[in-house]
């Protein structure tokens, strides 16, 4: 604690870049003001304060004088002091930190009013009812968010009260009515937090500010900030906010607005209003509020003036804002801006029009939108036109449309959707034994839970469209059924589910492909309506960002119509061909072939078999990828996960035996499968060192490559493959496959006469590959960054089983906030990234660079690839234009 330190800042001093001192609240209540719109005045606690007394426990010892000599001086500009009995200012105190942040502290309004003020108060606005609801507000708040009473005992009793006058509405309560209620909630006080409700204002106001620093560390804000990866000792500012009165009769009220449609970007009037009512009323749905148009007609002065004020921050802040402000008698207040959420698809359309209006240049239009929300916009969803029958509300958990007959076991979820039928897994939370219906279902629904659950993680890492925690559900597993306010839903009837709005209907809701995805498809152009309106947006952005990124996006593609679509969705090349699939359905005995092989005859006989296939699998995705570059990864996966499935082929030999009907091949087959077996394949025999115990299977991948180049090539075509060798550990394993792999192209360019040009490089998916990439950059011409692997062998993860068992504790715990699958681990396995490319590049400058893996289209992890100078990431086709999106961003 610095003496000279500055802990108060008057409404005046502060600025909307001061949102780490000042919280964002208190940051743009102090532009307003110095724009010169009416604000009431104030002063803030900075957040410095915050921390202070967080980390010894007691406010700093100057804050008090400091806090003092504001007050003093905001009582002087208003010509009354806190609390005075006869003409009393009242304050409010708000809790606003950097982050607006659920869990933190409910803002008190009215503090400042006792026993005493309260009939000064009904004297100077001529008004007893007013000064009553006003105190016993003061006291419900208080009592709640800084005593801690249990907010229901106050409500119970307003309701009794309202009930017992046989009315509906809290503003047919009359003043004699307030009275006895603001007794009744004394009481309550007094018996629920053991002190009575104190009547001196400055203690009130103390005792608000120390509530709203406590509430930094509930439970609630704590797990939030986690999850959110909010630094913990951020602190929150408070601001003190003179009352101004929105409860002071029908020329009186408040409000919320939007400086344009948060839906469409459209700008027009959108907001509500509430009259004779105070704070959070609005929100709080007790009354009807009207649309802010309606306003015009009740007070057109107001009306005119809130424009023009909704104009001036538009103009200032180059954004939709939303606002918060109160009439009282007819003069407007504006109580609070913030830049405004909006939806996905009206974010683009923003940015685009702000563009047009000239507000903000393209880089800017590029910070405005992000990956995620044009992943959003890229899901499939429900027609919004159809007729739908909405059964409840969840928690968006995954995105996605899906429809499909209830089922509320795993069990039965894997029948029915082996017998072709769609299902939904509806469960009230889903633990690891209902894996195989969660894989089995179209979507999952739970009624308990949140965006961490059990469903949520496994439901994100599968992809699958979720919607958990829908509590009106009440789920009957015995039964089978679930019954929804009333409506029963037995196994078996259609049920639809959104995973991006968490809405759950009954019947099956029609779903319409994404028009961004169509015009991504080329199958949508420019046009007039709403959809197209967003496809140019959304064709705009993607221009800007192409234009600025650096870097390249590629795509996993392992066929020629992968491929196809992935250039249309902007591929500049392939990163990751797998070859596993090319051994796989009708092949998969000419792989048993090569794995029973007893002698060099039968394999090169074998392999012999595989080579034309596997070449004309590479002509067409060559073709496909004309002119761009082609990464193909040799055979990587262990063997055995080619041959039967050990207990299928037990049980086929058992039964063969007692029919005494051997069956030799099955038998030498059974063989293979015990012998290849191991704990571990992850970590077994797989990649390069399949390639070197097994002769001739990698020769015969690179010889199918490059006689398929060769074939391109003489047909006129442009191929550019890369051979990429998986799971190297040493530069040594690398060298011995470059050899041999060598000898092939320089025999096959024999042969063809054609100059290949390949390139060979390496996979970096080995915690060893990475720290020793100076050696293995002699050997390789590129890497490519296998984050999967290289997060499972970092952390000693088994991805495919750690998602489903305890990440859920994990992310609970807040020990990550998301998963290291999802986004890029940036201390750990990031930093080895990091030194691997500075490794690499120092033996070899012109070293290739990329990531292939699921990190390679995450919008976090793509800005991470940029800051470390990769040239490309590569990732799933769908996932293209987000990579492309998120590069530019990171770029601009
Ligand atoms: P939140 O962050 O929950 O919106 P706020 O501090 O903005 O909390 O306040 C809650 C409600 O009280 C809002 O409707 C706000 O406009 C109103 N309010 C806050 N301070 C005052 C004040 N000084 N005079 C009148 N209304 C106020
Ligand atoms: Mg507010
Ligand atoms: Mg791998």
């Amino acid at each position: 604690e610095n003496k000279d330190q500055k802990f108060v800042y008057d409404f005046t001093e502060g600025n909307k870049d001061l949102k780490d001192l000042l919280g964002g609240k208190g940051a743009n209540l102090a532009e307003m003001t110095n724009l010169g719109l009416p604000v009431p005045p104030g002063f803030t606690i900075t957040t410095e304060a915050c921390k202070v007394y967080l980390e010894s426990g007691s406010e700093p010892a100057a804050l008090r004088d400091e806090v003092s000599a504001h007050l003093d001086a905001l009582e002087q500009q208003m010509g009354k002091k806190l609390g005075q009995a006869d003409n009393p200012l009242l304050v409010s105190v708000r809790s606003g930190a950097k982050f607006s942040m659920p869990g933190m502290m409910d803002t008190v309004l009215n503090i400042g009013l006792s026993d005493e003020s309260v009939t000064g108060l009904a004297t100077q606005a001529g008004d007893e009812r007013f000064a009553w609801d006003s105190y016993r507000r003061l006291i419900q708040m208080f009592g709640k968010t800084v005593l801690g009473v249990d907010g229901e005992l106050f409500e119970d009793a307003l309701e009794e009260a309202k009930q017992a006058k046989g009315v509906t509405v809290d503003t047919d309560l009359e003043a004699g009515d307030l009275k006895k209620i603001v007794k009744h909630f004394k009481k309550i006080v007094s018996r629920e937090a053991g002190r009575d409700f104190p009547q001196d204002p400055r203690e009130q106001m103390d005792l608000a500010i120390k509530a709203v620093f406590d509430s930094w560390n509930t439970d609630r804000a704590k797990l939030y900030r986690r999850q959110e990866r909010i630094p913990g000792d951020l602190g929150t500012a408070v601001n003190v906010c003179s009352m101004v009165f929105g409860n002071l009769g029908p020329d009186s009220g408040t409000g919320v607005a939007f400086t344009r449609d948060p839906a469409s970007g459209h700008q027009g009037v959108y907001g509500d209003y509430l009259q004779n009512a105070q704070g959070e009323d609005v929100v709080a749905g007790i009354r009807n509020t009207v649309p802010l148009a309606d306003l015009e007609s009740i007070d057109k002065k107001s009306y005119d003036q809130l424009m023009t004020i909704m104009e001036t921050l538009e103009t200032h802040y180059k954004d939709l804002c939303d606002i918060e402000f109160t009439i009282e008698r007819g003069q407007l207040w504006m109580l609070q801006t913030r830049v405004g959420k909006r939806t996905a698809g009206a974010a683009f359309r923003i940015a685009t029009q702000l563009v047009d209006q000239g507000l903000i240049d393209e880089p800017e239009a590029l910070q405005r939108v992000n990956g995620a929300q044009l992943a959003q916009l890229m899901f499939p969803r429900f027609d919004e036109s159809a007729k739908t029958e909405l059964l409840g509300r969840g928690i968006a958990a995954s995105p996605g449309a899906a429809v499909g007959k209830a089922v509320f076991d795993s069990y039965t979820a894997v029948k029915w959707s082996r017998s072709g039928e769609k299902v939904i897994l509806i469960r009230r939370e889903t633990n690891p034994d209902d894996l195989d219906g969660m894989i089995a279902a179209e979507g999952i629904l739970t009624s308990r839970g949140g965006k961490t659950s059990h469903a949520a993680v496994v439901a994100r890492g599968m992809g699958k469209t979720c919607v958990c925690g829908a509590e009106e559900l009440e789920v009957d597993t015995k039964r089978r059924r679930m019954t929804v306010n009333g409506t029963v839903i037995e196994e078996g009837d259609v049920v639809s589910i959104d995973g991006s709005t968490g809405k759950v209907y009954l019947g099956e809701v029609p779903v319409v492909p994404s028009p961004v995805v169509e015009y991504f498809e080329g199958r949508m152009h420019a046009g007039a309506d709403d959809a197209d309106e967003l496809v140019q947006a959304v064709h705009r952005i993607m221009a800007y960002a192409d234009r600025v990124r650096r870097l390249r996006v590629r795509a996993n593609a392992d066929n020629a119509e992968d491929a196809l679509r992935a250039r249309r969705f902007g591929a500049q090349g392939i990163g990751l061909c797998r070859t596993e699939h090319m051994f796989l359905g009708e092949r998969r005995e000419m792989v048993e072939r090569l794995i029973l092989a007893d002698t060099d005859e039968e394999r090169s006989a074998a392999l012999e078999q595989l080579l034309p296939l596997q070449k004309k699998d590479f002509v067409e995705l060559f073709e496909a990828m004309d002119g761009l570059p082609v990464t193909v990864r040799l055979l990587d996966p262990p063997l055995h996960e080619f041959l039967p499935d050990i207990t299928e082929l037990s049980v086929r030999v058992a039964l063969a035996e007692s029919r005494k009907d051997h069956n030799e091949n099955d038998l030498r087959l059974l063989q293979a499968v015990h012998r290849l077996h191991e704990q571990n394949p992850m970590l077994g025999l797989r990649g390069v060192r399949l390639g070197l115990v097994i002769p001739g299977l990698f020769t015969m991948q690179v010889r199918a490559i490059a006689e398929a180049a060769a074939e391109r090539k003489n047909a006129k075509g442009d191929p550019r493959p890369e051979i990429m060798i998986p799971l190297v550990g040493t530069v040594q394993e690398l060298e011995i496959v470059r050899e041999e792999a060598d000898a092939v192209i320089a025999e096959v360019e024999a042969a063809t006469g054609v100059d290949l040009k390949l390139t060979i490089g390496t996979m970096i998916e080995l915690p060893r590959a990475a720290l020793t990439a100076g050696q293995i950059a002699e050997a390789a011409q590129f890497f490519s960054f296998g984050t999967n692997d290289l997060t499972q062998t970092v952390w000693g993860f088994s991805r495919d089983d750690v998602e489903a068992s305890f990440f859920t504790a994990y992310l609970e715990k807040g020990i990550f906030g998301v998963s290291p699958f999802e986004t890029i681990d940036k201390d750990g396995v990031g930093s080895l990234v990091r030194s691997a490319v500075e490794a690499g590049r120092a033996t070899r400058p012109d070293l290739k660079l990329g990531v292939c893996g699921e990190h390679g289209g995450d919008p976090e992890s793509v800005h991470f690839f940029h800051e470390v100078g990769l040239d490309y990431v590569s990732c799933s086709p769908f996932r293209i234009p987000v990579a492309r999106l998120e590069a530019g961003r990171a770029a601009a």
